[in-house]
């Protein structure tokens, strides 16, 4: 709630919104000790050096558990400027399991161009990693729970193996939230987030966090700085705004979240439901040891053809069909239609991605109201 925030002298409840792109000085020595990082200070918004942007950082960091935080204009700005600062030419990168399109692009086609290489493990693939790790192996990159099919990963396991063959460990925590698991506790080296989504959480904002020791974003900080990636200080307070509530939304999305998985797991036209609340075996010791809540995202495959299943998905009411997810409204897509449209139907196929399967974004509504509408769109009168 209150990290990162004091109060001004006006005594505002919480900081103000300092939109300004650039700060004056008493003297031209004040303006030196902070050009030549003697003083903290503020000087030019998109360094970064700004009391709206200081301030969501500092509840960023918080968040996470990290010393640090560096706040972007998206999720994929995090990305992008955490590959190109922590990787060179000939260097290489290990995906692990279902990503997020942008950075399957990203590491499958931008990085390429300029020789930073990626091996991409499919999830039943994992037990490969270590043979995969080279000596220019620099990052191993994963998701958990991973996106559509929200398979969990071991961070702790997987983040030893890297360290061994000297490898940062990058985790992108959007789809857990912080409230729900925290990947630096567990051994990542940084952590990631589209706070587009649950930080943001009401569909209204796009920004993203890199979260970590300070000597690991120093080299980060200098790439968003030359390559324009801050967020903007408007965006900065309004996802302060957010993050105030984001525990009690996401204990309520949990909450819901597995009552319509519930909820389905038993309705006789789904054949399979995706949660991690549901999983038993080695996936549920991982969900234990490293998940306090099991999140608002789950997909299900129903027993029907992709067209029956768009059906089903065109006669909700509750539910807007829509890509994106963490906000208060609850989505629902295909993702066939989105998320996976560009993937090839074996790729799919073989990551378990069915065209029958359907993704939920679980919002702030009643869960009787969300299990109703599913109920009615499932079994048409
Ligand atoms: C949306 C998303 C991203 C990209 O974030 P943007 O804010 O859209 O740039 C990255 N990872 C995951 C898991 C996402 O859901």
């Amino acid at each position: 709630m209150h990290a990162g925030e004091s109060r001004d002298a006006e005594g505002a409840i919480h900081p103000p919104l300092y939109a300004h792109s650039t700060f004056a000085f008493a003297s031209t020595a004040d303006l030196l000790d902070v050009v030549e990082g003697r003083k903290p200070g503020n000087l030019y918004t998109r360094y970064g050096l700004n009391p709206t942007i200081r301030a969501v950082e500092a509840k960023l960091a918080d968040l996470e558990g990290g010393e640090q935080a560096l706040a972007f204009s998206s999720g994929m700005a995090a990305e992008a400027a955490t590959f190109l600062a922590h990787t060179r030419t000939g260097e290489h990168i290990v995906c692990l399991g279902d990503v997020y399109g942008g950075t399957f692009e990203l590491l499958g086609a931008n990085l390429p161009r300029v020789g930073i290489t990626t091996t991409f493990l499919r999830a039943d693939e994992v037990a490969r990693l270590p043979e995969t790790l080279t000596d220019r192996t620099r990052i191993v990159f994963f998701e958990t729970p991973s996106n559509p099919t929200l398979e969990v990963f071991d961070i702790a396991a997987l983040s030893a193996k890297a360290r061994a063959a000297g490898a940062l460990t990058v985790v992108d925590n959007t789809f857990a939230t912080p409230v729900n698991q925290n990947p630096l506790r567990h051994g990542a080296d940084l952590v990631i987030h589209s706070a587009t989504k649950y930080l943001g959480g009401h569909s209204d904002l796009t920004a993203g966090a890199l979260i970590g020791r300070a000597d690991l974003l120093a080299p980060v900080a200098m790439w968003r700085k030359n390559l324009g990636q801050m967020i903007a200080p408007e965006t900065a307070s309004l996802l302060a705004r957010s993050i105030r509530s984001l525990p009690v939304r996401v204990r309520a999305q949990n909450a819901t979240a597995a009552a319509v998985a519930s909820f389905l797991a038993t309705h006789p036209r789904i054949s399979r439901v995706h949660y991690p609340g549901l999983v038993t075996g080695t996936a549920k010791q991982i969900v234990d040891a490293q998940m306090r809540g099991s999140g608002g995202m789950l997909s299900a495959v129903l027993d029907a053809t992709a067209e029956q299943t768009a059906a089903v998905v065109d006669r909700l009411h509750l539910f807007a069909i829509a890509p994106s997810l963490g906000g208060v409204e609850s989505l629902i897509t295909q993702p066939i239609t989105t998320t996976h449209h560009g993937l090839d139907p074996d790729e799919r196929a073989k990551r378990g991605i069915a065209d029958s399967m359907i993704r939920l974004s679980i919002g702030l509504e009643d869960a009787d109201d969300l299990i109703a509408d599913l109920a009615q769109a499932l079994d048409p009168a």
